[in-house]
């Protein structure tokens, strides 16, 4: 018998693996697609990482301990590059949530960051045209994580820490009872003390919450635009990762280029709800349209030829914090999802608190606002 089985190898379940392998627990990780596959929520080369959090105070701790974790992942695999630090800039209204948000972190946990009003903006970083009552708050600390590198690399060292990752199996069936768990695979069956369902946007066929529509699995799309007047002034150094208030629910990210040659944006909201075994993979010219209209005015040079454009899945909850803890019901089975969008930058400290849940059966991080119950009364 298994110490712990992991349902789900993207980035959640992989981290999970990761520690837990290392701390020597016997580990069987299930995946129903290949290593590192773009199906899933955790493909498209980088992910933003950021300090001062807009969404709630209480990341930042987490997201201080996974900068912590990314950096010492890089000294354990002798990997770089896995986490590059760029500058993060969030524009906007000063009352906006993305501004606002990230003062109240700022403050709350004494941060380091600066306020620009917007000529400064356009100073700094001169393809940027902010409304001249935007205001952006700058941030030293941002910058992105390699998604399909950090993701190898968890996996290839918890494999070299014994750990046994089966692809192409999919978990069918779950049960937890007298302190055994019994997984069932499309090829076989599985027991072990505790099951980590870690399923990205499967969730709501796994999870066994019973409150419908609690998970929901959502398409999103991401842009890598060919910049009119040349690479110089997006690359890393000359611009930083942003986020760009568009006055409705929805805004505008990005990054400097990743690979000197093409710069990714994105939408955040904006997105509708799919079924994760057929989402629509192809864009359209229309999204592409309404991607370029939203990039014309504000970052010069972003709107012509868009070189590529892939999906992915959000699982969002309705408060948009994630779902991090003990199952409501079987305290030997922990889950970890509803990410909502915004997951993978904490997927190392995840990876630590599912291995704290799995070994312990409580972690020493504060993970109250991530409380599985919410979603199960
Ligand atoms: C376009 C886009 C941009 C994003 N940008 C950011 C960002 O800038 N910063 C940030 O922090 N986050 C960002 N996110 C969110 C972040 O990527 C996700 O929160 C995170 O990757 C979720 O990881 P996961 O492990 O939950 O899901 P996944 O990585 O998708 O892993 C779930 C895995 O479970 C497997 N699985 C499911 N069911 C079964 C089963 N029954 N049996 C076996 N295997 C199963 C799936 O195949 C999959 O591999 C973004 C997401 C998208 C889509």
């Amino acid at each position: 018998m298994a110490d712990v089985i992991i349902c789900g190898l993207g980035a959640m379940g992989s981290a999970a693996a990761y520690y837990l392998a290392r701390r020597g627990r016997r580990v069987v990780g299930l995946e129903q697609f290949h290593p590192v596959h773009d199906r899933g929520s955790s493909h498209g080369e980088t992910r933003m990482i950021r300090q001062s959090y807009a969404e709630h105070p209480s990341y930042v701790p987490l997201v201080t301990r996974a900068y912590e974790l990314w950096d010492a992942l890089e000294k354990e695999t002798g990997k770089t590059g896995l986490l590059t630090r760029t500058g993060g800039l969030y524009v906007g209204p000063l009352e906006s949530d993305g501004v606002a948000g990230a003062l109240r972190s700022a403050k709350e946990h004494n941060l380091p960051h600066e306020m620009l009003d917007a000529n400064e903006i356009r100073r700094r970083f001169p393809p940027m045209n902010p409304d001249p009552e935007f205001v952006g708050f700058y941030e030293v600390n941002t910058g992105f994580v390699r998604c399909e590198d950090a993701i190898r690399t968890f996996l290839d060292g918890a494999a070299r820490s014994g750990a046994d990752l089966h692809f192409h199996e999919k978990l069918t069936g779950w049960e937890a009872r007298d302190g055994v768990v019994r997984v069932t695979t499309e090829r076989g069956a599985y027991e072990a003390e505790h099951l980590i369902l870690a399923p990205g946007a499967w969730a709501p066929e796994i999870a066994h919450f019973p409150r419908s529509g609690a998970l929901r699995a959502e398409r999103r799309v991401m842009y890598w635009m060919r910049p009119q007047q040349g690479i110089d002034p997006f690359r890393i150094g000359s611009f930083p990762c942003y986020t760009w208030e568009l006055g409705g629910p929805d805004f505008l990210y990005g990054f400097p280029s990743s690979d000197n040659v093409s710069v990714k944006v994105a939408l955040m909201n904006a997105g509708a709800p799919c079924n994760p075994d057929q989402p629509e993979r192809n864009v359209t010219p229309d999204e592409v349209k309404k991607i370029q209209s939203f990039l014309g005015s504000r970052i010069a040079g972003l709107d012509g030829e868009c070189l590529r454009a892939v999906t992915c899945m959000y699982t969002v909850t309705p408060d948009k914090h994630f779902v991090l803890g003990p199952h409501p019901h079987h305290p030997n089975v922990s889950v970890a999802m509803g990410f909502s969008g915004h997951g993978f930058k904490f997927a190392c400290v995840v990876g630590e608190i599912l291995t704290d849940l799995a070994v312990n059966g409580e972690t020493a991080h504060t993970i109250d606002l991530f409380d599985p119950r919410r979603l199960s009364a």
